[in-house]
């Protein structure tokens, strides 16, 4: 082992498992003490303020600046009682990261120069704005024009995060067009709203109000800092460029769900004392699959919020890594040839009459209601799974898909045998024989009652990207370092425009004089018979599957570039537009954006790469070779001929193989750099990123793959990255 290798090894060994900062106190005393919640704005806000600002959060009121201003006047108190001197507000660009730019309260009494007060106003609160014009925008703001501006955004409550006040916005152009990821997904939460509430008034006229819901589970890795300090590849593109299999990985699949490494613990508990300080209900953590994986999910929330705490959770989890001496990574595939990480979307939708719209119901009506939403939301799946796959789609999640351990890069519903008989039940069933009434004029379907044990996720398939999971579905081919924003917007928006139209063909029937329920259960019967394609409960890690996907006319496109643009097909500038999400003009900037950062990543990887194979591997390699060249001469030097041809034959048929090897690198890394170079001198954002896609990326695998081979030829000691084997156990 290098001295360099031997040293971080070492050192890794020794660390101590030490939790930092947990508590001996209950969860409950300091549960959501940093976050300006209901009981914070009781203290600090009075009772028609309060009244005031639920007006804007639940019903959608204008908020003026006197609102503004009392607001901001309690929540300053407020944050400067916890520490704060700061404040700032918190956006999502189009990076999947979050941007802040810090300000303190200070400002002057009176005219320049004179006594100091700490002031926060509520124009302040509402709206600032940022020097923003370097975040990706996709042309929408030309720079005579890069004007762009946050706004609060009320229905996500402000935190206290060290000395700052942290205040949630979205972020638009001058012109008013988004230039971030939460202001679609509010508008995409606000139409699911509507639509869902105007489908369940069919059923219950008490039903005011839908709720999106989100539960994530963020999947991760932990590296020792000493390691990932000494792999260039993981600290400037976040995962290993090259890197041979450990002889042991996950093959005896005694990582998943085992017990978490003292050191891992210590990290755990420490993170989960964050979450609870910031109102994050962090309730599970365990192993994942692969070593050195591990995730956490907390109680699924308002989607809106869960969103920002996934942002939030995801930052803490990076800085409290370091305090224990670890690296956390994110990216969807930090490691070849063991899981990658995603990041499960649980969603579901709840009435505020306490509903859950995929919650099989008890009575006949509610089961109605059920299948109702449940096919409406296959439907919206079918016909948008293109774009749902593209709001997934990054340049790092493309390794992840398709590669046998997660969703593959078709989506299909898996739902389920019970509920698949329930489907076909009612596909092959007349309105006469679905509707019965029993003597109490009680509306009774022909649904075959739906067991309680449905509820228990029994039924698991884990390779659906799209799975129905007893009271919610589970969008599985999220990223791990993905805003959920991207995937929740689209999801929402697709299903909201089905149930748009669900209600307008219910609607058309009645007019005929059809009753409700029949009128409701043909609509359902169609969406079943038209949505089946989507519909897939197999493995859909087979190569069947991806020839019976092509035949059902799903996308199967695996190119990141192309896939991309779905999000400006017809029907999704359709969808986007009628709902007033994203603009034709907004879905086409964003797709500039896209393509702009999968050519970055590829070519930074592709640097990476090159420049630790010419000075890093073929350097050793080479010393290495000239080691077994310097003893055959010794042998020839000694021996008879014949005996020295025999002794050195092994060390020559090796030196021949490494020669072979340095020439592959050499080789594919000057055409790798000559693809850039061509690549590079494309205009168009689109044609670029397939260039890299389908000329610069597949260097990568075949510099690679003669990278790892001399890594098991080449004399340990001289090897300088640390291995798989070394990266991969944190003990
Ligand atoms: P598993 O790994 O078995 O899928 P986890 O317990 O790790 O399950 O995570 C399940 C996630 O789903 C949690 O975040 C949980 O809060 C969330 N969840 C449960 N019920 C719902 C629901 N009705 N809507 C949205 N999310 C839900
Ligand atoms: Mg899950």
């Amino acid at each position: 082992m290098s001295t360099l290798r031997f040293n971080a090894v070492e050192e890794a060994f020794k660390k101590k498992a030490v939790a930092v900062c947990a508590p001996s106190e209950y969860t409950s005393d300091y549960y959501g003490k940093f976050v300006f919640n209901k009981a914070a704005m009781v203290k600090y806000l009075s009772k028609d303020t309060i009244k005031a600002l639920n007006n804007v959060i639940e019903k959608g009121a204008t908020l003026d600046i006197a609102l503004a201003s009392q607001v901001a006047g309690g929540m300053k108190l407020w944050a400067t009682e916890l520490g704060a001197t700061h404040y700032t507000h918190w956006f999502q660009p189009l990076t999947d990261g979050t941007a802040e730019k810090h300000d303190s309260f200070i400002d002057y009494a009176g005219a320049p120069g004179e006594a100091i007060i700490e002031d926060f106003s509520g124009k302040l609160l509402a709206q600032q704005e940022p020097d923003a014009s370097s975040f990706p925008n996709g042309g929408i703001r030309s720079t005579f024009e890069a004007r762009g501006y946050t706004a609060w955004d009320p229905s996500s409550p402000a935190f206290v995060m060290d000395d700052a006040l942290v205040i949630p916005t979205i972020f638009i152009s001058y012109t008013g067009e988004s230039l971030d990821l939460k202001a679609p997904l509010l508008k995409a939460l606000g139409a699911i709203d509507k639509a869902a509430v105007a489908v369940c008034q069919m059923f219950d006229p008490n039903v005011k109000k839908v709720v999106a819901f989100l539960g994530w589970e963020q999947e991760y890795f932990l590296v020792d800092e000493g390691l990932y300090a000494t792999r260039p590849d993981l600290v400037l593109t976040g995962r290993t460029l090259m890197g041979h299999d450990s002889a042991k990985n996950q093959q005896l699949d005694d990582h998943y769900f085992g017990s978490v490494p003292t050191r891992v613990a210590a990290f755990m508990k420490d993170i989960e004392f964050e979450a609870y300080k910031y109102g994050i209900p962090a309730k599970t953590r365990h192993n994942e699959v692969a070593p050195n994986q591990f995730e956490l999910a907390p109680i699924f929330g308002e989607c809106n919020l869960s969103v920002d705490q996934n942002l939030l959770m995801m930052s803490i989890m990076k800085k409290v890594a370091r305090h224990h001496s670890f690296r956390l990574l994110l990216h969807e595939k930090p490691f070849a040839g063991i899981n990658g990480s995603g990041k499960h979307n649980n969603w579901s939708l709840g009435t505020n009459t306490g509903v859950g719209l995929f919650t099989p119901g008890k009575t006949a009506e509610e089961n109605l209601q059920f299948v109702t939403f449940l096919v409406t939301t296959l439907m919206a799946v079918f016909k948008h799974n293109a774009l749902l796959k593209a709001s997934i789609m990054t340049a790092q999640n493309a390794h992840r898909l398709g590669a046998n351990e997660a969703p593959p890069a078709i989506i299909s519903a898996f739902l389920g045998t019970q509920l698949t008989a329930v489907l076909n039940k009612l596909e092959k069933s007349t309105s006469d024989e679905a509707i019965i009434f029993d003597d109490k004029k009680k509306l009774l379907l022909g649904i075959p009652h739906i067991p309680e044990v449905f509820l228990d996720n029994t039924d698991r398939n884990r390779t659906s990207p799209f799975a129905f999971t007893g009271n919610r579905f589970e969008f599985r081919a999220v990223g791990s370092s993905a805003n959920c924003s991207s995937a929740m917007a689209a999801l929402n928006s697709a299903v909201a425009a089905q149930l748009i139209e669900f209600k307008a063909e219910v609607d058309a029937k009645m007019a005929t004089g059809a009753s409700k329920e029949k009128s409701i259960f043909e609509v359902i019967k169609s969406y079943i018979k038209a949505s089946k394609a989507i519909r897939f409960d197999g493995n859909g890690y087979s190569d069947e599957w991806k020839v019976e996907a092509a035949k059902r006319g799903l996308d199967c496109e695996t190119s990141v570039p192309k896939i991309i643009e779905a999000y400006t097909s017809k029907s999704s500038i359709e969808l986007f537009g009628k709902l007033n999400v994203l603009s034709e003009k907004e879905l086409h900037a964003r797709n500039e954006v896209k393509w702009e950062t999968y050519v970055k990543k590829i070519q930074i990887e592709a640097r990476v790469l090159g420049d630790l194979a010419i000075n890093h591997i073929i350097p050793v390699a080479t010393r290495y070779q000239s080691l077994l060249l310097d003893n055959v001469y010794k042998v020839k030097a000694v021996f008879p001929v014949e005996k020295a041809e025999k002794i050195s034959s092994k060390d020559m048929a090796l030196i021949e193989e490494i020669s072979e090897h340095i020439s592959n690198i050499k080789d594919n890394v000057d055409a790798l750099i000559e693809a850039r170079k061509v690549a590079n001198t494309i205009e168009h954002e689109d044609k670029k990123a397939n260039a890299y896609h389908d000329v610069v990326l597949p260097y990568f695998d075949v510099i690679r793959y003669n990278i790892d081979k001399l890594e098991l030829i080449v004399d340990d000691e001289m090897w300088t990255l640390p291995k798989y084997r070394e990266l991969l156990f944190i003990r």
